[in-house]
């Protein structure tokens, strides 16, 4: 990629951000989760013997002070202090349900999640009391990795020594970008000085790693911004960097404003101005030492920075979902939380369960779901997925294989495939290729 950053003004309809779903986040797709896997869940946690694999747990707070115009997450920005105990009352009593049945009895989480939402928009208080009563529950003397998302408005000195302090072993930060003007525009609640303040006390507290957050196509971003932005971000010198492209899902502000003025293509950056954008950050970011390690990740010690969710969940760890909406895998079933705050809060509290809907998947599936996590990472070994799952990918996929090859997004090498770096900056929207043929089609992201 050259040093000047290419800001595609001819695209075409392929390229243009239309409003939908861009990134593959899990598979078989959502849209064929339903009802009628409920029960297989149920049968599963009153199995008689606990579950072998890893096990994480993912925990939901679905608060922020303001609803940013890109967001699609259920969130609440009207909640007081004795709502957010409601429910977190809730959520205990959904966890301790998940520690007493037989599959999970006795196990302790390897890795613990804390997203949103904001984690950060809790009060250190009840910070204090959510984590002691989820460590009674679940202990995390084997846990690896806890971490925790914060909005950099939400953050005092004394409130990140109470993160700390519980155990966060990674603080993510949703900086996003550093130019109020675009920060405001987006709708984000905290402006650049916040984040300044929130990353100089993350690092006086000695966080075993520090990741800030970017995102690439902001409303209103330039070039100029978004160098400026890498610029930043690299000087503050965090352990990791995660950088996005923008997407409009059709539950987002910017989706029903377009809507409204009947336009369909979002007014942000196009794809191709997206994937060169990410290339600049990537390539800035490696020139300071940094190693690429996955599409959207940067990393500035591999050896030592870890990130044992991405990798556990990726390679078919189970997780553990509580909150609102929030979504686990059990033992191969998928499985989402209803996703209203208050249907949630009164199933439990009616002691009913909060899971709305599930899956339970194939082996097929499950081997397909691996594959198409990891390609994210941009490598696939070839030898993990015979052992495992009795496939061999260059045969099942040749024609797949060689079509990435000719637009040169692939590699192969020895053992394993290589996504090449144009390949890894557009990797979901190569995925589709790898589904099963019933989930194939655009709308199931
Ligand atoms: S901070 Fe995150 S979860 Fe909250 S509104 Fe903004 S994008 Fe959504």
């Amino acid at each position: 990629m050259s040093e000047e950053v290419t800001n595609c003004s001819n695209s075409s309809d392929e390229d243009k951000t239309e409003a939908g779903n861009y990134f593959v986040s899990n598979y078989p797709p959502f849209a064929f989760w339903g009802e009628d896997d409920l029960t297989c869940l149920d049968s599963l946690l009153n199995s008689p013997q606990p579950g072998t694999a890893p096990l994480g747990l993912y925990y939901h707070i679905p608060f922020c002070r303001k609803r940013c115009h890109f967001c699609y997450f259920r969130v609440y920005t009207d909640k007081n202090s004795s709502q957010i105990r409601r429910y977190i009352a809730a959520t205990m009593k959904e966890l301790r349900r998940y520690a007493e049945k037989p599959y999970i009895k006795g196990r302790l989480p390897k890795f613990v999640y804390f997203g949103g939402g904001t984690p950060s928009y809790l009060s250190a208080k009840q910070l204090t009391e959510l984590t002691d009563e989820m460590k009674e529950i679940l202990p995390w003397d084997e846990t690896e990795e806890v971490t925790f998302e914060c909005e950099p408005g939400t953050l005092t000195e004394k409130k990140l020594e109470v993160i700390k302090g519980f155990g966060v072993t990674r603080l993510s930060l949703g900086i996003e970008n550093f130019d109020d003007h675009v920060l405001g525009i987006n709708g984000r609640a905290h402006r650049s000085e916040e984040v300044f303040r929130a990353y100089e006390f993350a690092r006086s507290l000695d966080f075993e790693q520090v990741n800030v957050d970017l995102i690439a196509g902001m409303l209103e971003e330039t070039e100029d911004n978004w160098k400026d932005s890498v610029r930043k971000a690299i000087e503050l010198a965090p352990d990791s960097v995660t950088i996005y492209q923008m997407e409009i899902p059709f539950n987002t502000t910017i989706y029903r404003n377009m809507r409204e003025e009947g336009k369909l293509t979002a007014p942000v950056a196009d794809w191709p101005t997206k994937r060169n954008w990410v290339d600049y950050a990537f390539s800035e970011f490696e020139k300071s030492g940094y190693s690429v390690t996955s599409a959207y990740t940067a990393v500035k010690n591999p050896a030592k920075t870890k990130f044992v969710y991405r990798d556990r969940l990726w390679a078919g760890a189970d997780m553990l979902a509580t909150g609102v909406a929030s979504f686990g895998h059990l033992g191969g079933i998928h499985y989402q939380n209803l996703p209203h705050i208050e249907q949630y809060q009164e199933a439990l509290e009616e002691d009913l369960s909060a899971v709305s809907r599930a899956l339970m998947t194939t082996e097929d599936e499950r081997f397909l779901r691996e594959l198409i996590l990891q390609w994210k990472i941009g490598q696939v070994n070839l030898n993990y997925f015979r052992e495992k799952f009795g496939q061999e990918i260059e045969t099942r996929f040749e024609g797949v294989l060689t079509n990435l090859e000719k637009r040169q997004f692939l590699e192969r090498g020895e053992d394993e495939l290589r996504l090449t770096r144009q390949g890894l900056l557009q990797v979901d929207t190569l995925l589709h290729d790898f589904f099963q043929e019933k989930h194939q089609g655009g709308k199931y992201a």
